[in-house]
């Protein structure tokens, strides 16, 4: 399975799972945790989720899913953007790790930039680490000049989660390559495009068809196709994490790399970081 090296040398898989919009129903919850489960036992140990989906309710879902697991897990949680800063963070992280019933995360982000300043947010995540609630920090949905704007502690940032997927490239223009040149991964969210229009696409079928997998095997291995990018799709249904999984062992050719890029071409200038 692929690996990829956070800037503290911890590794990561780099096919995670994501939890948004679980814990929204009640009825759902324990056939969500299943399937979070069997992405376990399929090796996808990276969970993502965050205080904002379903209000705490995807992180109790996560709590049920990895009771009794925890060591075999890297979870990552997100900081709603008006909490991120000074006792409001201690408190908001209290309550995740509380639904999530763990000791502490792996991985906490910024989930995306509001009004509390970067450095103040910064100054309580490295409280939080020093306390041992936290492994290491991150951020989400920061352009270049957001994580320029974080001076030195930008070593220690160990991710910038974005949207990223064939059909929305905009981060290959100077993102991707931003955060490589510092060792730094980016987490692809999104990355079947919710399962909608994009796994549609003529392209698309046409090379999975070439491979005998699905469409959404091959938007998943395209993201995964340079090192220095942890992809991390939502999947509830148990036949979509099994695909997932094996998105890993697909390798998309120069000729479906081609085709693909023709599809969907990568950027050519400098857009405004997408997200969702
Ligand atoms: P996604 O992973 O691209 O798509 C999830 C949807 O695709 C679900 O409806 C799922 O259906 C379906 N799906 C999954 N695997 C499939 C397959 N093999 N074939 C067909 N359909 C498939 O979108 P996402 O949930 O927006 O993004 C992934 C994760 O990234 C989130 O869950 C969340 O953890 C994170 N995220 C972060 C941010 C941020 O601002 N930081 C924003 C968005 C998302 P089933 O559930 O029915 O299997």
């Amino acid at each position: 399975m692929t690996l990829v090296r956070l800037p503290d040398g911890g590794e990561v898989p780099a096919l995670g799972q994501g939890t948004w919009h679980m814990g929204e129903r009640g009825a759902d919850r324990a056939r969500e945790a299943a399937a979070l489960r069997l992405g376990l036992d399929l090796g996808m140990t990276l969970i993502d989720t965050a205080e904002m989906y379903a209000e705490g309710g995807a992180e109790e879902v996560v709590a049920e899913a990895i009771a009794g697991r925890r060591d075999e897990v890297f979870l990552v949680s997100k900081v709603y953007p008006h909490n991120a800063g000074g006792r409001k963070l201690d408190a908001a992280l209290g309550r995740s790790l509380k639904r999530l019933r763990v000791e502490s995360l792996d991985l906490y982000l910024l989930h995306w930039r509001g009004s509390v300043p970067l450095e103040d947010t910064v100054e309580a995540m490295e409280r939080m680490r020093t306390a041992g609630k936290i492994r290491r920090w991150g951020v989400s949905n920061l352009d270049v000049d957001d994580l320029e704007e974080l001076g030195p502690a930008l070593a220690d940032c160990a991710t910038d989660q974005v949207l990223y997927n064939l059909g929305t490239r905009g981060i290959e223009y100077d993102l991707l390559s931003f955060c490589r040149k510092r060792g730094m991964p980016v987490m692809a969210y999104s990355p079947v495009g919710q399962g909608g229009a994009l796994l549609r696409d003529a392209t698309l079928t046409r090379v999975a068809a070439r491979h005998g997998v699905t469409p959404a095997q091959v938007a998943l291995a395209w993201t995964l196709r340079e090192p220095g990018v942890i992809s991390i799709p939502k999947a509830s249904n148990p036949g979509h994490l099994r695909e997932n999984a094996a998105a890993r062992d697909l390798r998309l050719t120069p000729e479906d790399l081609a085709a693909l890029d023709a599809a969907f071409p990568p950027p050519k200038r400098k857009r405004g970081l997408a997200m969702l």
